[in-house]
């Protein structure tokens, strides 16, 4: 007889076996279960551990329920009002930063277009009562097998420490440590942008305002007042701004000033001018009174420039061009003006290579004794000998060498080789003459400007009694007390000291004998004259006589015609110089002159 087991199914039957394999199956899913479940629940519990203690916090927002999650801790802090009537959205929005919300919805609107892989945004949400931290908001998507979206999850990271040293960073590279003003890559990015946003309606005056003669203030009384005279330029300039108006300081000296809807060119005019006349009342700092009148140049866009950039380069043009009309005023942008500056940066470069390349020869025209009419100088004369223009008179460079600096390289190259020239023409046995250099007033301004000149007569091994210094009145009272103290010891080293140009500038004879000079050049204009106007036959007689009793040589220059010789012959005038006598000349042919002499 078989066993029971199962409401009396037989042990060995066919439906005990099968009923048996059923517990062992259910028994091992049971089992299985339960394993799921103590997974889950560790991983529950791994879970809630991650989402109490991480920085971050987890959202997670049901759209099916209508139901949003987010990290109890970060619930609190940033204010996220569970129960009110608000929609989920409203909630959300009203953690935000004002400034930030449409920020955040774009980027979300982005992601949920598809054009984006994940939600990320970076916005300001508030931060208890009263602040706001920055936020790093990333999120996916959750779709049904049908593709709607029923829920979306994920993480906001607080990065406010990050966003301060970004600050930081941004601030020193956008900012003028000075002044804190922001500077020129702010105002290219900040114009850029309201620019593009704006483009139609957009009207503004761009002013470039730049002090004049600030280097003399920092020359003068240091750089630690030349900061603070800055400071308070800044501060004025400030004044003039209103809501809507931006500053920036762009150069040393230089502020960019974005006056907003300026409308016309009147206004800006009137704008500039206010500006000027608030900059002619003196600045006090540290007891000093000091005047920094500024040069402005304005620009309007989009009239002058619908760019940036373009904008820029002619506002820079208009200040350039204020400058060159005297300063202490302002110019509207110019075409004509922008075409000449540039043909002027064209030179400038042109000049630059060619005081690189050594490009210049001089020329040399005779002077001589009217007394013993022989030879007894000439005067170098500088000309450019350019590659594809051929030669360059120096009255179209020697302004702009001036104005640039490169009068220092090319006035030391001239006297050299002046003095190498004539220290030449000594050695080959020539009756010696006196060699005369032009020098401008930036050259006699410099410190080691008598140190020059020693290094170059000893370099040559010339006798400093055949070198002659041209000096014009107007370079002489740039500095008048120090140009004289070097006249002076120039003059203690054996060289001769000649005022050009004599009658052009202050013609002041009174302060002739307060000045270390040997020989007066009467300019042409007086020259030129001679004979038919009696009163300049008068004045240069008079300079004559003037000029003998203070025991100083006369020199006319630019003689052109033999009436003129013979007039000044009368006059007892020392020497001449002109086309009567030689235009300036190579070299090699002035020694045609010396061989009689
Ligand atoms: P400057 O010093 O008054 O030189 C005299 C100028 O008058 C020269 O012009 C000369 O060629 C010209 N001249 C001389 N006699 C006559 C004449 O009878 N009739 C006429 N119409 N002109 C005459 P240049 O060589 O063109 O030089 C012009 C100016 O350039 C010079 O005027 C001088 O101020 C400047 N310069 C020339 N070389 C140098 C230089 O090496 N250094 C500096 N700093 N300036 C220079
Ligand atoms: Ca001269
Ligand atoms: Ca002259």
């Amino acid at each position: 007889m078989g066993r029971y087991l199962y409401n009396g199914v037989k042990m060995n039957s066919p439906i005990y076996q099968e009923l048996a394999a059923t517990e062992e199956d259910i028994k091992s899913q049971y089992e299985e279960l339960r394993k799921n479940q103590k997974a889950l629940k560790i991983s529950e519990e791994r879970y809630r551990l991650a989402v109490e203690g991480a920085n971050d916090a987890l959202w997670d927002w049901d759209f099916i329920n209508n139901k949003f999650f987010i990290s109890d801790k970060w619930k609190e802090e940033m204010g996220y009002i569970s129960n009110s009537n608000l929609s989920i959205i409203g909630r959300i929005t009203r953690m935000l930063h004002c400034d930030d919300v449409n920020l955040a919805m774009d980027a979300l609107k982005e992601y949920l277009k598809g054009n984006k892989p994940y939600y990320m945004c970076e916005f300001r949400m508030k931060y208890k009562e009263d602040g706001y931290r920055w936020v790093l908001s990333r999120g996916k998507l959750l779709r049904d097998e049908k593709g709607v979206a029923i829920r979306m999850a994920g993480s906001l990271s607080d990065i406010t420490d990050r966003k301060i040293y970004e600050e930081k960073i941004k601030k020193m590279a956008y900012f003028d440590r000075l002044t804190n003003l922001p500077n020129f890559h702010y105002f290219q990015e900040n114009m850029n942008t309201k620019i593009e946003k704006n483009k139609e309606y957009f009207n503004f005056a761009l002013l470039l305002i730049d002090i004049d003669n600030f280097r003399n203030i920092n020359d003068t009384l240091g750089h630690k007042f030349g900061d603070k005279v800055l400071k308070e330029v800044s501060n004025r300039l400030k004044k003039f701004l209103d809501v809507d108006d931006n500053i920036y300081r762009t150069g040393e000296d230089e502020f960019l000033l974005v006056k907003s809807c300026i409308g016309n060119k009147k206004n800006a005019s009137d704008f500039a001018e206010s500006i000027l006349e608030y900059f002619r009342n003196c600045i006090v700092v540290d007891k000093h009174e000091v005047y920094t009148n500024v040069s402005i140049g304005i620009g309007i866009y989009p009239q002058d420039g619908d760019d940036v950039f373009t904008l820029f380069k002619n506002v820079d043009s208009a200040m350039y061009s204020a400058k060159e009309h005297g300063k202490n005023r302002y110019e509207f942008f110019d075409e004509d003006i922008y075409n000449r500056i540039l043909q002027r940066s064209y030179l400038e470069i042109n000049l630059r290579r060619a005081v690189e390349k050594n490009e210049f020869i001089l020329y040399y025209q005779p002077q001589m004794n009217l007394k013993t009419e022989s030879i007894i100088g000439v005067e170098a004369l500088i000309r450019w000998s350019h590659p594809k223009e051929g030669l360059i008179p120096p009255g179209n460079f020697i302004p702009l060498a001036e104005s640039t600096g490169l009068i220092l390289p090319m006035g030391k190259w001239v006297l050299k080789n002046a003095c190498l020239q004539n220290k030449f023409w000594q050695k080959s046995g020539y009756k010696p003459i006196r060699i005369a250099v032009n020098v401008s007033a930036l050259q006699l301004q410099q410190n080691d400007f008598i140190n020059t000149v020693r290094e170059v007569l000893e370099y040559t091994d010339m006798d400093p009694k055949f070198l002659e210094i041209e000096i014009t009145e107007s370079t002489l009272m740039s500095s008048i007390e120090s140009n004289v103290e070097k006249l002076i010891m120039l003059k203690k080293m054996g060289i001769k000291i000649s005022l050009d140009d004599f009658g052009t500038g202050y013609s002041s004879l009174s302060y002739l004998k307060k000045l270390p000079i040997d020989t007066l050049k009467i300019d042409k204009s007086f020259i030129d004259d001679i004979k038919n106007s009696v009163v300049d036959d008068g004045i240069t007689g008079e300079i004559i006589q003037l000029a003998h009793k203070m025991k100083i040589d006369v020199i006319a220059e630019g003689v052109e015609k033999y009436e003129q010789v013979k007039f000044l012959k009368t006059q007892e005038c020392d020497k001449i110089q002109g086309y009567v006598l030689s235009r300036p000349v190579p070299s090699n042919e002035v020694e045609k002159y010396l061989k009689f002499i």
